[in-house]
This record gives C-alpha cells, sequence and structure tokens, in this order.
C-alpha cells in the first residue's frame, strides 16, 4: 500500500476538516507515492521514536501529537523537531498526525476515556459548529426522484440516526438559453418557464466535493443552479470531551482511586470533595480546561482533563470536582484507537489476499512529565 492510499483511508475516518485552526494534523514527512513497509503508533514523535521505527523497519509513523506544529524555516537540527524530521527524511520515514480531528470523532480520544470507565449514555460535550452544509438545488419535477437518490447515494441527507432527508417544494423556475447552448427544455433565445423542484438537503462538510458532483451527474440541466449554506446548527457526531452517566452512582473518593488506576496516573489533582455520589462524569482528552463551563452548565458531577491552572481550580466553585490526571495519560489510549483502524484495514487486505504491512504500538512512553 502506498503512502497516499493510507492517508486517503484514514481521513475518511479522521476527516481533517475537522481539525483545529491552530492544528497542523495530516501528512508531515514523506512522500505519498512511498511503498508502506511497517507502521509505528505513537502518542508523540521523538528521536527515540524515530529510531524504533528504523529497528521495526517502519517507515510510517502515525501519531496524535503534531512534531511541526508553527513554521520550519531551516533545518539546522538546532531543537528536537528540526533534528527529527531530518532522521526521519534521512531515513525514508514519513510521519502522519491524527490530532484535533481524532479528538473530534465519536470513536475518538474523549470517547476512549469515556469505554476505560465504562460510561453509558455518552454525548459529545461541545459538539462542533459550521460543520454541516445545506444544498439547495432546483430540479425539473419528473427528474426530482432520481437526482436526490443520487444525493443521499452521495451520503446527504443524514440528521443523527434519519438518512434520506430533505424538504421538497414545487415552484416555477425561468431560463433563457443562449446561442451554442443544449437547453434540456425551452428554445434558445426565448425565455423558458419549467416546473422545478426545489428541494434541500443537509450534508457534513466533508462530504461536499463528491455531494456536488453527484448532483452534477445526475442533474439533466447543462447549468444546474444550486446554492451552498454553512450552518450554524451544532453537530452532535463530533466535536470535543464526552459527558456520560455511571451504571452505579460512585463515592467521590472511590471514583477519583478508579480514575487514577484505569489511566495509570501517577497523580491526580483535584478539587475539594462535594459529599455527593458521582452519576454524571464531563471528561476532555488532552488540554481541555477551557470547558470547565460546559461540564458545569450540563450538571456533570466530576471533570476529568488536564492542563488545569491553579487559579482554573477555584473555577469549580464547590458545584463540581475537578480532576486533572495528566494530559498523556488521557491520550494514553489514542495507540489503541489508530491500532485498530490500522488493522480493520490490514484485515480487509488480508481477506483481499493482497500485500500488507507489519503495525506495532511504540514501546516508548513519550510522556515528557516524571512524578517523584
Ligand atoms: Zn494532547
Amino acid at each position: 500500500m502506498k503512502i497516499k492510499e493510507l492517508c486517503k483511508i484514514i481521513e475518511a475516518e479522521f476527516p481533517l476538516s475537522y481539525q483545529e485552526s491552530y492544528d497542523n494534523s495530516g501528512l508531515q514527512v514523506g512522500h505519498p507515492d512511498t511503498e508502506i513497509t511497517g507502521v509505528l503508533t505513537s502518542i508523540d514523535v521523538t528521536e527515540e521514536i524515530i529510531e524504533e521505527a528504523i529497528q521495526k523497519r517502519c517507515n510510517f509513523i502515525l501519531t496524535h501529537h503534531p512534531l511541526i506544529f508553527g513554521g520550519l524555516k531551516n533545518l539546522t537540527g538546532n531543537n528536537m523537531v528540526q533534528r527529527c524530521v531530518i532522521r526521519a527524511i534521512q531515513s525514508n520515514i514519513a510521519i502522519y498526525v491524527c490530532h484535533t480531528n481524532l479528538d473530534k470523532m465519536k470513536n475518538g480520544v474523549s470517547a476512549r476515556m469515556a469505554k476505560k470507565l465504562n460510561l453509558q449514555n455518552c454525548k459529545i460535550l461541545v459538539p462542533e459548529k459550521k460543520q454541516l452544509l445545506k444544498l439547495v438545488t432546483f430540479v425539473p419535477v419528473q427528474h426530482a426522484e432520481n437526482v436526490r437518490q443520487s444525493l443521499f447515494s452521495a451520503g446527504a441527507g443524514t440528521i443523527g440516526d434519519y438518512d434520506y432527508c430533505s424538504f421538497n417544494s414545487v415552484g416555477e423556475g425561468t431560463f433563457r438559453a443562449a446561442e451554442g447552448t443544449h437547453p434540456f427544455a425551452g428554445k434558445i433565445g426565448k425565455p423558458h418557464a419549467e416546473q422545478e423542484t426545489r428541494m434541500e438537503i443537509i450534508l457534513k462538510k466533508e462530504l461536499k466535493s463528491q455531494v456536488i458532483s453527484a448532483l452534477l451527474k445526475s442533474h439533466p440541466y447543462e447549468e444546474p443552479a444550486y446554492d451552498l449554506y454553512e450552518l450554524e446548527n451544532s453537530f452532535a457526531d463530533a466535536g470535543l470531551g464526552i459527558i456520560g452517566e455511571l451504571e452505579q452512582p460512585e463515592d467521590e473518593l472511590f471514583f477519583l482511586k478508579k480514575i487514577k488506576t484505569a489511566f495509570k496516573a501517577e497523580s491526580v489533582r483535584y478539587t475539594e470533595l462535594l459529599n455527593k455520589k458521582i452519576r454524571k462524569v464531563a471528561l476532555c482528552g488532552g488540554s481541555g480546561s477551557g470547558f470547565l463551563s460546559t461540564a458545569m452548565a450540563q450538571e456533570a458531577d466530576i471533570y476529568i482533563s488536564a492542563d488545569f491552572k491553579y487559579h482554573q481550580f477555584f473555577e469549580a466553585e464547590k458545584r463540581i470536582v475537578i480532576a486533572d490526571i495528566g494530559h498523556f495519560e488521557t491520550e494514553q489510549f489514542t495507540k489503541e484507537i489508530l491500532f485498530e483502524l490500522l488493522f480493520s484495514i490490514i484485515s480487509e487486505k488480508n481477506s483481499k489476499k493482497t500485500t500488507t504491512f507489519a503495525i506495532y504500538f511504540s514501546d516508548y512512553n513519550t510522556n515528557p512529565i516524571n512524578y517523584l
């Protein structure tokens, strides 16, 4: 398999359009046409990880945190990032990043944390906005069904667990065809009125090009008219953090100890206990301190995340327990998500008896923080 084929599969699962504006997910180092020999998954890229990839004969590192975040103005090896890039290029190793686009998926980083705590009725804590588009198009009435079906087949018209969603109203469209055109109806040079269905249909942003191409293919007009609107609606299928419930309410201290064990945390920084049971749990992998107020607004009893500053602990206001378990600790299971995705690709390839590649978990703990 070539790098570009693997990138395509990963991006179908974790679309790059979901990444935060500050992020830099995607292929960072490597030529898309290179054949993959093996994949190493890790949370970070360090010099040790690149050496490990070389030893394991992996020429593709699939990582959570970007190696290159800002711009690289030179490559002289005077810091860790530059040395990693140089070593990767010299050793023909590609580096691919799945960062905030992976965080935001329903099966992403926070969802995996929720799974480790066996949370029930999970929902996205901060649903994404501006991930949905509304397509409006005008189709001659007798062709409406055909166009609608092709838009559905391209993935448009899904709202939650419902698909085939559309709104249709009939009206009159007008046009005049210029010399040299091939109008579907009417005469060249003469204004024409046509009974048209105004079709409104919702779609995810990442499906835009395939839906528009389905529209253009199925629409009988030479110049189909259509409008695309960006929607402000929340998108419940993607976003940061998770909120869910425990099967049985648990004592605060008992639950904190449970978190410590589940996430192999050396230390848990937490706020004053409130002497009530924990039922609703909000969490966010990585630096999620900014969503404390959202967790409180949704009446979570505890908010588990990382990178809280001293003053932010006061914001718990005796209404919620904050548990800061460490950045790496919240994201350590990301390797499993990446591994599982690769494993499903390999299994499919194996079933078709095509050549595959080896997948490895990195043996290194890249957490730069130690606890005494
Ligand atoms: Zn992180």
